[in-house]
């Protein structure tokens, strides 16, 4: 069992501060492509006017969510721009905003009261064509996640508040603030799943947030709400699983083959927002913190530039060393400041140049161990790096580099600074 590294949350101004809605952008880049699955194309071309919602790229095949439309406009262009989602440039689409604000239909909702009666199959339609995917980072469409197979009955849902991620309150501010919203998601995730046992899990840290969860959901049948001590790694599904109901996921298999489905607060956020409202997945709340001026959660649209993001918030990027996007340990620098926010962007974290002179200067392995001892998921991720750095991904796998939860830990503790969450995750990919 590996003991557990604690990580600083930094999380005190962030936390505190409400949920502002950020202005929508003059030209919106809406990646085509931000989820796990099958490969978007656009459904619109150059010169048309779109409206707010409007879908504008979508794939045939299962594994897939559409995006839509942020703003009203005109797709001025589609090219590549840089996809945090994928750490490469990929297909998107430009829209110029003409200011107007026009909504397109809403998608078909239902009513509270006709919950119990709408087929199963009818809710995940709803979840699938609002393009929603796993906004707490995973982006694998939600309306397969919640597919589960007619044998498989699910014991537990449990309701992922822990958000481990340093510097993160997004997820925080959605408990504290859109409650009554969860509540009815919840609901939702639920019937789909055969109406199993909730427990809304999240950390005992977030004092703000507890009180009022214990509230909301205190009417909720067979439904608990725990807060409790939790480590950065145990905000991950299966470190979650083992946590809070004793038992791991077997290398190879499924969560939901152990009969529980995690499913993190702010996608059951946005399957209310979609189920209830008919409102598509066009927008997210994101923490941007770190070294600025005002740390702060924002509600963005999808395909706003990061760095209008930026300026708008007086942070001066001639000052900064790199921009980190969906999380400090699970996320990805940003190789531009114009790349686009993502459904999957969780947090903008910024580190000025002065705070991080050496943390990327590397040395030699010291053997040290410490990369093995504080792996949750007891990989060794020296020897998979060393795999992986001689391009031999066979021995890569035979290591169980699939199983690593991508959780950056190993690069954390590591004295001689080797990037060893990254080679574990090309291997895992
Ligand atoms: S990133 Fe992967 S290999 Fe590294 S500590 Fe986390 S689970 Fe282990
Ligand atoms: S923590 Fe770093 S220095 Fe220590 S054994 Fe692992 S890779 Fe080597």
């Amino acid at each position: 069992m590996a003991n557990f590294v604690h990580i600083p949350e930094v999380k005190e101004l962030a936390r505190k501060t409400p949920i502002e809605i950020f202005p929508d952008p003059k030209i919106a880049v809406v990646l085509t492509n931000q989820q796990s699955g099958a490969t978007n194309t656009p459904t619109i071309k150059i010169g048309d006017t779109v409206v707010i919602g409007e879908k504008i790229a979508d794939a045939k095949e299962r594994v897939s969510a559409p995006m839509h439309s942020p703003i009203s406009g005109t797709v001025i262009k589609i090219e590549n721009a840089y996809n945090s989602c994928f750490e490469t440039p990929t297909e998107a689409i430009y829209i110029e905003n003409d200011g107007k604000k026009t909504k397109g239909k809403p998608l078909t909702s239902i009513t509270e009261a006709e919950l119990a009666s709408t087929k199963n199959e009818d809710l995940l339609k709803i979840i699938r064509e609002a393009g929603i995917i796993g906004l707490g980072g995973a982006g694998f469409p939600t309306s397969v996640k919640l597919a589960v197979p007619a044998d498989k009955k699910i014991q537990t849902l449990l309701v992922n508040g822990a958000e481990g991620e340093p510097y993160d309150t997004a997820d925080e501010r959605i408990m504290i603030e859109r409650t009554a919203n969860l509540v009815r998601g919840v609901r939702v995730v639920r019937k789909l799943l055969g109406n199993p046992a909730v427990i809304v899990v999240t950390k005992e840290s977030k004092t703000e947030a507890v009180p009022k969860l214990q509230e909301a959901f205190s009417k909720e049948p067979n439904t608990e709400v725990r807060a409790t001590h939790l480590t950065y790694q145990q905000g991950d599904a299966a470190m979650m699983q083992k946590a809070i109901l004793g038992y791991e996921t077997p290398s190879g298999k499924r969560s939901y083959e152990m009969g529980t489905i995690v499913q993190n607060v702010a996608t059951i956020n946005a399957i209310a927002n979609a189920v209830f409202d008919g409102e598509p997945l066009i927008s997210r709340v994101t923490t941007l913190n770190g070294d600025v001026p005002k740390p702060k959660n924002l509600q963005v649209k999808i395909g706003t530039p990061i760095k209008d993001i930026l300026s708008a918030n007086n942070v001066n990027l001639s000052t900064l060393d790199s921009v980190v996007v969906g999380g400090v340990l699970m996320g990805t620098a940003l190789q531009t400041p114009n790349a686009p926010l993502t459904k999957r962007t969780s947090s903008i974290i910024c580190f000025a140049k002065n705070k991080t002179k050496n943390v990327q200067q590397t040395t030699a392995c010291i053997h040290c161990g410490r990369c093995v001892s504080a792996c949750p998921v007891r990989l060794q991720p020296i020897a998979i790096y060393n795999a992986v750095t001689k391009g031999d991904f066979a021995k890569a796998e035979k290591l169980c580099a699939q199983d690593c939860i991508v959780c950056g830990t190993c690069s954390y503790v590591c004295p001689a600074r080797l990037p060893l969450a990254y080679n574990v995750k090309m291997a895992k990919q």
